[in-house]
């Protein structure tokens, strides 16, 4: 195919989508996002310093506009980035919560794509001409920089709508009156364990138009931000049909986007959530990028008033039911006597070097019956028998050694955890099927309760045939 003719046939898809909520073109350009992508960051515990001078550099760039407007708490800058002179004005802001970035990662990669020159200047001429952009990139970078919900004096921006004690909650809503926005999206990570109603979709992504009342009444500001919603959801369904949910409607009276849909914003909360195999969240970061665009187009068009609230609100809510590791249906054997158990882990994220990198330590968060509940990986472990893991009877001198046993022959022997005289860092050894212990510590129990993180064989006809290790599955 010419290059021509390929251009060609993406101008065309674009015209051609018209009103339709799925622009044509918007499939190619998630094929086209290598292009966009922000590669400086490709991790979520990126900090300020890492990002400030992406930003800046925007400066006066393709119809950019810069300003530092206002400082957190340990005086990091905040920045307004404003893109286009149309007469609808939108407002974003990401990272209010300092360890949700998926969407600031997003916003990098929306602004390579707006300053970038190529067959998509249709698209971006449309955006400067229809909408004006106001974004705040990480609304709070003290509590992104030790990779934390709350700011630097512990206060959750997101309940200081009202009493504007926090310099970063203030700021935007100085901003919002400044600007009077049409549209508001406020963005968020939630948490990996929600799944779509009570299905086993981990809800990747899920919306919210939020209340404006205790009644949750619906006027035409927050029936728009429905409307926006339902084209969002249309969307997102193709790359990942069953994974988008709704975020939970009660009115918060303390919280932005609460507020905003009072205050005359239309105002669309995007949580992003878990998805398997992306534990940096960059594939949900790709799609971010594109629902941006997606939505730019249908405020620019104006395509959203063909959508339905229905389809808003057929969205199943979050449900918390999800684990990392499920084993379903094992024998555990306790004095004598044997019980069928489901066994659930989650696996927790531990800081490290000042948060900028973690180490997971697992542990039970439930067992029992779960048959009602999902995980990321399960295990159907009927005809399996528990049996927890021995410690090794030696101290292994360091950390080389130990990586140059044999972990098969030590797994046969029914050896799980071990000692060591010098302990490596912790994330170095979070994925061994191994756990490594301090030379003095306590020979672990290995019990299979919550709270505990036991490592354990799945025994069938007495043979060893998976061992769980810190909440990893491996078969042997
Ligand atoms: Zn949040």
């Amino acid at each position: 195919m010419t290059r021509l003719f390929f251009i060609i046939l993406i101008i065309g898809g674009y015209l051609a989508s018209g009103s339709a909520q799925s622009p044509g073109w918007a499939d190619e350009l998630l094929n086209r996002y290598d292009r966009y992508k922000e590669k400086s960051i490709e991790d979520r515990r990126f900090k300020h310093a890492e990002m400030a001078p992406f930003i800046t550099g925007l400066s006066g760039r393709s119809c950019f506009e810069v300003k530092e407007r206002g400082k957190s708490i340990e005086g990091r800058p905040i920045y307004l980035v404003k893109y286009g002179d149309g007469p609808v004005k939108v407002l974003l802001w990401s990272q209010m919560h300092g360890d949700e970035p998926t969407a600031t990662m997003a916003l990098l990669d929306l602004f390579n794509f707006l300053k970038a020159d190529d067959e998509y200047n249709d698209l971006r001429a449309l955006i400067r001409k229809e909408l004006t952009l106001y974004v705040l990139p990480m609304l709070n970078p003290d509590g992104a920089e030790s990779f934390q919900r709350r700011n630097a004096i512990d206060v959750d921006i997101n309940r200081d709508a009202l009493r504007l004690q926090t310099p970063e909650g203030k700021l935007l809503k100085k901003i919002r009156d400044e600007v009077d926005a049409e549209w508001g999206f406020n963005l968020h990570d939630q948490s990996k364990y929600n799944s779509v109603g009570t299905t086993s979709g981990e809800a990747t992504f899920s919306f919210l138009a939020p209340a404006y009342d205790e009644e949750k009444n619906i006027n035409e500001v927050r029936k728009n931000a429905m409307q926006m919603i339902s084209g969002l959801n249309r969307w997102l369904q193709q790359y990942i049909p069953g994974q988008v949910g709704r975020f939970d409607d009660t009115f918060e009276p303390r919280a932005f986007g609460d507020n905003m849909q009072k205050w005359g914003t239309r105002t669309i909360l995007i949580e992003c959530g878990g998805m398997d195999g992306d534990p940096e969240k960059q594939k949900i970061r790709r799609l971010h990028f594109g629902l941006f665009l997606v939505a730019f187009d249908a405020i620019a068009r104006k395509s959203y008033e063909a959508q339905s609230i229905q389809s808003y609100q057929e969205l199943d809510y979050n449900n918390r039911r999800l684990f990392d590791l499920l084993i379903r249906d094992a024998k555990l054997v306790e004095n004598g006597k044997s019980y069928t158990m489901d066994l659930a882990f989650s696996r927790n994220e531990n800081h490290i070097n000042s948060s900028r990198n973690f180490y997971y330590s697992s542990s039970i968060s439930d067992m029992g019956d779960l048959s009602t509940h999902n995980a990321y990986e399960e295990l159907f472990a009927s005809g399996y028998t528990i049996e927890p893991g021995k410690t090794y009877p030696s101290v292994v001198s360091s950390y080389s050694a130990l990586k140059n046993m044999n972990f098969k022959d030590l797994h046969s022997q029914g050896y799980t955890d071990v000692k060591l005289s010098n302990l490596p860092e912790k994330k170095d050894t979070d994925r061994l099927p191994f756990r490594v212990h301090a030379s003095n510590a306590k020979t672990p129990k290995n019990k299979v309760r919550i709270g505990e993180n036991p490592s354990f064989f799945l025994v069938r006809d007495g043979k060893k045939e998976y061992v769980v290790v810190n909440g990893f599955l491996y078969k042997m």
